[in-house]
Order: structure tokens, then sequence, then C-alpha cells
């Protein structure tokens, strides 16, 4: 088989070791249900629950105020929808940014069928929400803000803290998708004033179909999924004990290993986003050069069509990204890069590459060389770019 190079780590991500041998025995062996009295049962309960504190401690929260989800998505809808109704009381206002994440998104379409209002603030040219802006949205009726710890597509960080000073001051619910920003960057309650938090466990190297919501305790939310009193009688359902347990495998491994996994994939971030910016012209970095999670990497090319260079690099065994993995097959851009004010053909000339730690320089090279050559064919049988070249030269000449 052909080597395969995987840069799209924040599509989804390997199962790590440690999270498949702590699964394992949770199918065949300690089987029961995590509800039933009897031993064999007990050993599923005490297997969630240890997952449970291990998660718990790696926010900083309480074991109460961690749910199990299905994933991500089952997180964000969870703290939309039913904060929402638990406080539709108090008003029917809600305020997000226009780069959130679909889970976000067409859950906050929903909730605009349902009679609430939202107020979908800008950001910047860089992906960071402007703040000025989210205050000033802010009315007597606003019940909830959820702005996403970290971008999926762009990789920006968002100002977290200070959102959630905003939201406390007023007494409103803050909610994060920190579903990118978990196990890849500090997320620690005792720094960031939030209220109901969302996490996905193949994000981290856990197994898919699985997430949190973290709900501060007290906070007005309803449940979920109606039936069994699973997670405090607010998310029902049997556990997914195997996929709790390699959660928590995962979580364990993530924070034991942030520092230097950080550390290791900000080098490789910045070694592909010099090599790109000096060996191919014309071309744009997405996103917060800084304010941004080690492991993205986000560039739009010119006079290139981001799904021909998607196809051309898969032929080479790798694997990249050319917006979110939930928008390609579509031809409609990116809403992300759209937000940060690119031009349609600019946002479809786009390509994403996330980095794990265990990614190497030799794997970079050859990608790097891989997007010169590939770049370098799109671009010659562009004719928007022979028009181009044809108008500097003209230029040049004039100058000269
Ligand atoms: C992947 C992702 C989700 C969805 O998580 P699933 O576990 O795949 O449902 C939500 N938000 C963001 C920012 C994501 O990157």
């Amino acid at each position: 088989m052909k080597k395969m190079i995987y840069l799209d780590h924040a599509a989804t991500t390997r199962t790590v070791k440690e999270a498949v041998d702590a699964m394992l025995p949770f199918f065949m062996e300690s089987y029961g249900n995590a509800s039933s009295i009897y031993s064999l049962g007990a050993e599923s309960k005490k297997a969630v629950n240890a997952a449970r504190e291990t998660i718990a401690q790696s926010i900083g929260a309480t074991p109460q105020e961690i749910y199990f989800t299905a994933g991500g998505s089952e997180a964000d809808n969870w703290a939309l929808i039913a904060a929402a109704e638990a406080n539709s009381d108090k008003g029917k206002h809600i305020i997000t940014s226009r780069i959130e994440h679909h889970a976000i998104l067409h859950t906050c379409a929903y909730l605009e069928q349902r009679g609430f209002e939202i107020t979908y603030v800008d950001v910047d040219e860089d992906g960071v929400i402007k703040l000025k802006e989210l205050e000033a949205a802010i009315r007597r009726d606003t019940i909830l803000i959820s702005v996403m710890f970290a971008n999926n597509e762009i990789g920006t960080i968002q100002p977290i803290k200070e959102i959630g000073e905003i939201a406390r001051a007023r007494g409103i619910l803050f909610h994060t998708d920190a579903v990118q920003a978990y196990g890849h960057v500090p997320v620690t309650l005792s720094r960031y004033p939030v209220d109901m938090l969302s996490a996905s466990a193949h994000k981290i190297g856990g197994p898919k179909g699985i997430g949190f919501l973290y709900i501060r305790s007290g906070v007005r939310i309803r449940s979920f999924i109606h039936g069994g009193q699973q997670e405090r009688g607010r998310r029902a359902g049997t556990e997914n004990v195997p996929g709790i347990v390699g959660f928590g495998a995962a979580a364990k491994k993530a924070m034991d290993t942030l520092a230097e996994r950080m550390e290791r994939e900000r080098q490789l971030r910045d070694y592909l986003i010099d090599r790109i910016e000096k060996e191919i012209p014309y071309c744009r970095l997405n996103g917060h050069r800084t304010q941004r999670l080690p492991g993205n990497v986000n560039f739009s090319f010119r006079f290139v069509e981001g799904e021909s260079l998607l196809i051309m690099l898969d032929m080479k065994g790798i694997c990249a990204s050319s917006g979110s993995a939930c928008t390609s097959g579509s031809l409609d851009p990116s809403h992300v890069l759209l937000a940060i004010g690119l031009a349609h053909e600019t946002a479809h000339g786009s390509l994403r590459l996330t980095l794990d730690s265990e990614n190497t320089r030799e794997e970079l090279d050859f990608t790097m060389e891989a997007i010169k050559e590939i770049v370098d064919k799109l671009r010659n049988m562009s004719p928007l770019y022979e028009d181009f070249i044809k108008k500097q030269e003209k230029a040049q000449a004039q100058t000269l």
C-alpha cells in the first residue's frame, strides 16, 4: 500500500492505543449495564465513574457537572436548545458568531423557527470575534451567548475569557463549543468563566460517537434525551461504556502530553506556514497567525480550485481538507472563509492541513513539494491566471 500522510486531524483522529486497550474489556468481558446492581454492572459503573473523574479534572469541573453525550454535535444541540427553552421566560434572544460549526449554526436556525431571535456577530479578517459588536448586541431579553473556543477551519482561538466576563457580568448564560480546543490547548474553567462547554472524543484520539457537555452546577437547563435515570436523569440511555472508557483514556493521555504536543505541533505548523508563504506566490494565510490552534494551517491559493487540489493530493496519498468535512461535497464556499472577508473565488481555493505531534518534517516536506507541483499545474490550466500574468507583464513593461 502507498504510504499515507494524514493531515486532517481537525476532521477526526486515529484512536490512540491507550484508548483501544482500555475499551476492549468492555465489549466481551465487562459488558454489564452500568445501572444493574450485580457486580458485572458495577464494573461498568466503576469504569464510567473513573472516566468522568478524569475528564472533570481535565477542565477543573466536578464529576457531577460532566454529562456524556453521543459526540460534539449532540452536546451543542443540547446546550442551545435546552438552555433556550428552560430560560425562555426571561427572553428569547441568543447571540452567537458567524463562524460557528454547523452543529451550532443549524441549531440556531432551528431555534429561529421556534420563535427565538439570533444575532450573529461578525469576526475580523483574522477570524476573531468583534467584542464591541458582541457587547452592543446584548439586550434585556438576551438569555444565551454561544461562541466557539477555537475554529475548526482556520484555527483562530477566541477571547473566551473576555466573552465569559461580559456574559457573567450581565447574568447571561455562556456556552462554548470547545471541540477543537479541548485536549489541544489548555481549557481550564478557572481561567475561562463558562457555564456550558462541549467536547468530543474523536478529535483527541478517542473513539467516535462520544462526547460531553459540561453544565456548571446551578445552570437552568432541561434534560435532553428523555428516558431512564442515566446522567442524573438529564441524558437518558444506557451508557456507552466502551466509548466513555475510551474517551477517559484519550483525555488522560492528551492532558499528560499537552505541553510537549503543543510545542511540537507549533513548530511543525510554523515550518509549513513559512515554507508555503516563501515558496508559493499569490497565497494567503487564513486565521490568526499566533492566536491559533497549534496544529492548524489554512491557506487560500488564488487561481486554484480547492476540490481539484484535494483530489490531486489524495492521489499522492495526502489527506487534507478544503474547509470543514461537513461542507465538502457542496459547492457553497465555506461560511467561515466568507466571514473573514474572502471573495468567493479565493475561498474556493483554500486548503486546510491539520497536524498532529506525530507528523514528521519529512511528511511536511513531501506535502510541500506536492502542493507546489499541483498548484503550478492547476494555475497553468486556469484562464484567469493566464490573464492575470499577462496583465502583470504588461504593467511591468510599462514601468520599466
Ligand atoms: C467536529 C466538531 C463538532 C462535532 O463533533 P462530533 O463529535 O463530530 O459530533 C462540533 N464542533 C466543532 C468545532 C467541531 O470541530
